[in-house]
């Protein structure tokens, strides 16, 4: 594997959708655990958002979210600018 310089906290924040979905490539997930391990930050962020998006889906089955809801409860998080889908 080629060196380059360690992934940033951005860096991380952009990939942290597809960490969580599990669609990372495994040396990608790697790095982003080898950041957390030495950044509390991201670590509370994977953490926070991970609980968030399980919640979600798990209270999404039962429970209909007025419109809107997912984005402000994103935006409360400040995860706004990572989480939500580019399309
Ligand atoms: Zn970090």
């Amino acid at each position: 594997m080629s060196k380059h310089d360690q992934l940033t906290c951005h860096d991380i924040l952009g990939s942290l959708g597809d960490y969580l979905d599990g669609n990372l490539r495994a040396d990608l997930c790697e790095e982003i655990e080898n950041h957390m391990r030495g950044c509390e930050n991201c670590r509370v962020v994977v953490d926070t958002t991970s609980k968030t998006i399980y919640l979600y889906h798990h209270t999404a089955r039962e429970v209909e979210l007025p419109n809107g809801a997912r984005e402000r409860l994103f935006s409360a998080l400040k995860l706004d600018d990572f989480i939500l889908p580019k399309r």
